[in-house]
């Protein structure tokens, strides 16, 4: 969604700050701005505007009648998709607490930034939104797509990897990407993975979705080499896929005919309660990582016995979830989690990956703990194709 097309809501008592915020979002090329004093001006706006709905609400925290915190949570019962970009005067502590409500009511939120806000903060934010693509759900819930709906729309080619990029930590060198799906829908545009691959994995048939994933994401990697890009693609492995013994030797033939060594292909793999055939998945796996093919434990943490993963899998890269990393700036009981995650992957000679990194502030704590790579908004969204491209050439080490 271009800033153009989007319909955002400002929210704050001060005129001159109001007015200020107003200004910046038209000089960033959005026509359809509201404002509001208040919660309770905020709220009826936000029940006038019915369709098209407001995108997004720039609330400030502080403010007489009704205070942002409880605009927040009638905007989860009245308006539950409207993303919001928090500011405030109060400081990054009460803003991140805040911000943890603010997910907890399930309201997407986008960030939030500390007064005096800044038009390229502004311009970063509405770009997540507009990058986000899983934002944009079709009426109705997400899983409205039917089995069919989904296969239909694999068959006729509109699914396609977003690449969201990785960097080393030390070096600030692009090391790589993961490629994570996408379905350009005609209708509803790009769509998440929330709303296909619960359903595709319950009835046996992500295997489509995986093996487009790969074929695709291969042949990227391919063609980025032959412009001097020598990046590994991480692609995600779902557990149900395991249990088919064919599966190493048939993700091997997609490297090969992609003309690509394995070694630049990496493939993350969540464990869970529901895997079923222990025996087969450990055979599909010690015969990737004998074909060379590195393994990366995904979402470290949140799993079905991690711990328990990590002695059994020839595994090369811990990937630290991004449950754990998102708050663990202001929390120190998560910070002890991050860093004893990559303590444990040094000591076991694997490389520590964190997601979810979303500030300078993730990152300059990552780097201090001697985590090797980052992924999270604070580099890049995930984004298509073109635009994957255009940041590799115009990528340089902060
Ligand atoms: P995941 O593997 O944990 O992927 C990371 C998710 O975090 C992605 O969501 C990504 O867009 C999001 N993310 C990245 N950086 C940040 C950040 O800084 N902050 C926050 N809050 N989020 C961030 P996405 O693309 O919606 O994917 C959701 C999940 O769907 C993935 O989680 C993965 O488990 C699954 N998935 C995606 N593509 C595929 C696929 O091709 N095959 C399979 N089997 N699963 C996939
Ligand atoms: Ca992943
Ligand atoms: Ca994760």
């Amino acid at each position: 969604m271009k800033a153009s097309e989007l319909n955002i809501l400002v929210v704050e008592d001060d005129d001159f700050q109001r007015r200020m915020v107003v200004n910046m979002l038209r000089s960033l090329g959005v026509t359809a701005v509201h404002a509001a004093g208040d919660g309770w001006q905020a709220l009826g706006v936000i029940r006038e505007a019915g369709e098209p709905p407001v995108n997004i609400a720039v609330c400030d925290l502080d403010m007489p009648t009704m205070d942002g915190l409880e605009f927040l949570r009638h905007l989860s019962q009245e308006s539950p998709d409207t993303a919001i970009i928090l500011i405030s005067a109060l400081g990054s502590k009460l803003l991140a607490s805040a911000g943890r409500m603010t997910r907890m009511y399930g309201i997407s939120l986008l960030g939030v930034i500390e007064k005096p806000l800044m038009l390229g903060q502004l311009k970063h934010l509405l770009a997540r939104y507009e990058h986000a693509g899983n934002k944009r759900q079709p009426p109705g819930a997400a899983a409205d797509f039917t089995l069919e709906e989904i296969l239909q729309g694999i068959q006729a080619n509109q699914f396609e990897p977003f690449f969201q990029p990785k960097v080393d930590l030390k070096t600030g060198q692009l090391v790589g990407a993961e490629a994570l799906a996408r379905w350009i829908h005609p209708e509803y545009g790009v769509i998440g993975p929330d709303a296909f691959i619960p359903l595709l994995e319950q009835c046996g048939h992500i295997d489509s979705l995986t093996f487009l994933m790969l074929e695709k994401s291969a042949a990227v990697c391919r063609s980025l080499q032959d412009r001097g890009y020598i990046y590994t693609i991480s692609v995600n492995l779902s557990l149900a896929s395991l249990d088919d013994t064919t599966l190493a030797d048939r993700i091997t033939q997609v490297v090969q005919d992609a003309g690509l060594d394995p070694q630049y292909l990496i493939l993350e793999i969540t464990e869970t309660a529901a895997m079923t055939n222990v025996a087969h998945a450990l055979e599909n796996l010690a015969r990737l990582c004998i074909r060379g093919f590195t393994l990366s434990i995904d979402d470290y943490g949140t799993g079905y016995s991690s711990m328990q993963q990590l002695t059994r899998i020839a595994f090369g890269e811990l990937k630290i979830d991004q449950s754990f990393v998102k708050d663990f700036a202001d929390n120190e009981a998560l910070r002890i989690v991050v860093e004893s995650s990559i303590d444990m992957a040094h000591k076991l000679q694997v490389k520590s990956i964190a997601e979810g990194v979303e500030t300078q502030q993730d990152w300059d704590m990552l780097k201090n703990m001697g985590c090797d790579t980052a992924q999270g908004y604070f580099i890049a969204p995930p984004m298509n194709l073109a635009s994957f491209i255009e940041f590799c050439a115009r990528y340089k080490p902060a």
